[in-house]
């Protein structure tokens, strides 16, 4: 069984229905990462001409009920590093 990451709650699998479909958990990666300069010029979407690739991946989960606290959305978008994050 899987846990989130953040309240140690245990997470259900993504429940298919008829019409619908019921999500309780996403899986993150996050981790050590480094800058890579692209060369190119800014990407449409970012602004940026560089991005950060994940060196030491390492997986969380996150279930719907801490995602949807401000605190922790905030801190999942902020691509955090390993020190920010709760023991995976
Ligand atoms: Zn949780």
């Amino acid at each position: 069984m899987q846990h989130c990451s953040f309240c140690k709650r245990e997470v259900q699998s993504t429940l298919h229905l008829k019409d619908s479909f019921r999500v309780d958990y996403f899986q993150l990666v996050f981790g050590k990462t480094k800058r890579i300069d692209t060369g190119e010029d800014k990407d449409k979407h970012t602004g940026k001409s560089w991005y950060l690739q994940v060196i030491v991946p390492k997986e969380y989960i996150v279930c719907i009920d801490c995602r949807a606290k401000p605190q922790i959305l905030q801190l999942i978008l902020s691509f955090p590093e390993p020190n920010q994050m709760p023991d995976a």
